[in-house]
């Protein structure tokens, strides 16, 4: 019997923080764009002095007033801005699509000036590389990753490159109004507006999500990471021959070899589901299907969601177990002095060199261990049967065999007969 120590589950929370602060990056602010609309377009008058504008290509030489003023909104149409950008940089108080806001700003400036449209330098947009004519490719791309998974909460990210964020920042400091949404936060709100009008039963969250998806805003990659649901339960094996080990997301308060049963109320458990495609369902149908398919080998009555927080609370309790163990000794003659000297171990601390059994993944240490007591004493045959509560972390076979002396004292030491296991079951994890 060997109970692990807790792992360190560090590095991969690490991770996962990583992942999320990565993902937050592109996270949208919620700050207003157009709290001063009212106040600049009372300083339009001032700002509408102008009539030497002189456009050569993006460069101008004079100081072109910011928009909301009418000559800024010619400048930045006659830079090529779209209809998206304009809205979003004009100072004017938007509602409804932001495109076809900035549409209408558009013709109005065109009715302003006959000779603007004429004007336009180029048709790509210096402030967003056209990156919203996009949006419905980048959603359908999000939506597509996500055509087969269940989740309600998305928290949505874009990567954006550093020059168009720098250039952007630029232009927009220089010739958008003053308080103008940024590039980012305005693609992102336009991505969660799309997403909305497809599925309105999808809430953008900024902690915690069921999915988390960052798009690269350069080649459109779509990454999709669903966030893991976790399960916690009890389980007791009920036959030998089925190993708990090594189930990647199988997170056990210790565990018992392959040929040990685990009885009694169970060995609490947090099963991870990674990518799951199903949230939510009803655990009770999910203690039906252990039963289903598991009876007769492993038993379950009851699971309930959790986070991953719980692992950890597994994995670290320190909990003492009760165990019966099953032994062949040799030439006891005297049953009573074979007690006797069994039960002298009760209450003893025993000091275990790491299992030979187990040495080629364990560090070689030495580890002092308490057997709380010893129960029930029964002799048949040459076979000898006892329970026995112990400290988490006690290797319960090695108690009894020895190891080769490793483990001292042993059953085998006080005895001074060989001591050979025959089975072993947990009888009970005491963790309350
Ligand atoms: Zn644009």
């Amino acid at each position: 019997m060997e109970d692990r120590e807790p792992e360190d589950s560090g590095t991969k929370l690490d991770e996962e923080d990583e992942w999320q602060l990565y993902a937050s990056a592109g996270y949208a602010s919620s700050e207003s764009e157009n709290e001063e609309t009212e106040s600049e377009q009372e300083q339009e008058e001032i700002w509408f002095d102008g009539d030497d504008f002189d456009f050569e290509g993006s460069t101008v030489n004079w100081d072109s007033p910011p928009c909301p003023a009418p000559l800024g909104i010619a400048h930045v149409i006659k830079i090529g801005v779209c209809n998206h950008c304009l809205a979003r940089v004009s100072g004017n108080l938007i509602r409804g699509d932001a495109s076809d806001a900035g549409a209408s700003i558009r013709e109005e400036a065109y009715s302003r000036d006959n000779e603007l449209e004429s004007k336009i330098a180029q048709d790509y947009c210096p402030l967003c590389e056209n990156l919203f004519d996009d949006i419905e490719n980048i959603v359908d791309r999000v939506l597509g990753e996500l055509s087969e998974t269940e989740f309600k909460t998305m928290q949505f990210g874009i990567h954006l490159p550093k020059d168009l964020v720098q250039e952007e920042d630029r232009i927009r400091s220089k010739y958008g109004a003053q308080g103008s949404y940024h590039l980012k936060g305005a693609i992102v709100e336009a991505i969660h507006a799309r997403i909305g009008e497809l599925d309105k039963k999808i809430e953008f969250v900024k902690e915690k999500p069921d999915v988390m998806v960052l798009v690269d805003g350069l080649t459109l990659r779509v990454d999709v990471d669903v966030r893991p649901i976790f399960l916690h339960g009890r389980y007791r094996k009920v036959s030998r021959g089925i190993p708990q080990t090594r189930w990647p997301s199988f997170h056990g308060m210790g565990r018992e070899d392959i040929d040990v049963r685990c009885l009694g109320s169970g060995r609490p458990f947090v099963l991870e589901i990674k990518r799951p495609l199903r949230r939510n369902l009803p655990t009770k149908d999910l203690v039906g299907m252990v039963q289903a398919h598991a009876s007769g080998k492993v038993e379950v009555d009851e699971l309930s969601w959790c986070t991953r927080k719980k692992v950890n609370e597994v994995k670290q309790s320190r909990s003492e177990k009760t165990y019966t163990i099953r032994f062949r000794a040799e030439g006891i003659e005297d049953e009573k002095k074979a007690e006797e000297a069994i039960l002298s171990l009760s209450g003893q601390i025993i000091d275990q060199e790491t299992p030979r059994r187990v040495s080629h993944r364990r560090a070689a240490k030495t580890r002092r261990r308490k057997v709380t007591s010893i129960d029930n004493v029964s002799f048949e045959g040459g076979e000898i049967e006892l329970t026995l509560r112990c400290e988490a972390g006690t290797y319960v076979k090695e108690l009894v065999h020895s190891d080769e002396g490793r483990t001292k004292p042993s059953v085998q030491s006080v005895l001074d007969s060989d001591c050979e296991v025959i089975w072993l079951d947990v009888l009970e994890i005491h963790d309350d």
